[in-house]
């Protein structure tokens, strides 16, 4: 019988029975290997509130909540995608987001004297030498 995804759908291999878990969005009653498990940050603070308060030297607590869907609600939550016929067989990591970098940000005193300073000389430069041919 072909098989539309190489595990079924599921990771518990030749395992039999196995217990069964509750989905955190709709309630369904789903098998555990079936269920897709995210760990995610969560933070009682909004996000532009602590980065304030971690510049002034505030310790922001951030939990780390572990959540349990079914497929359904993964899709519909965006955790999974539906995949081509071709991509279905390949294994996917649910944690492969990149890390995001706090962007330093350069004082805006000093900054637009530096950009306007090159600015007219990279302008003059380049008339001149479209001058000169
Ligand atoms: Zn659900």
């Amino acid at each position: 019988m072909p098989k539309k995804r190489k595990n079924r759908g599921r990771h518990k291999g030749d395992k039999g029975k196995e217990p069964m878990v509750y989905c955190d969005n709709c309630g369904k009653l789903v098998p555990r290997s079936k269920a897709v498990r995210v760990t995610v940050p969560y933070s009682p603070v909004p996000g532009d509130l602590a980065r304030e308060l971690e510049k002034q030297g505030a310790i922001v607590p951030r939990y780390y909540v572990t959540k349990t869907y079914c497929i359904n609600c993964a899709i519909y939550l965006g955790i999974l995608k539906v995949r081509a016929e071709d991509e279905r067989k390949r294994k996917v990591s649910l944690t492969k987001a990149p890390a995001r970098r706090e962007v330093i940000t350069v004082p805006p005193a000093s900054k637009p004297s530096q950009t306007q300073t090159p600015a007219p000389s990279t302008s003059q430069g380049t008339q001149g030498a479209q001058a000169k041919p």
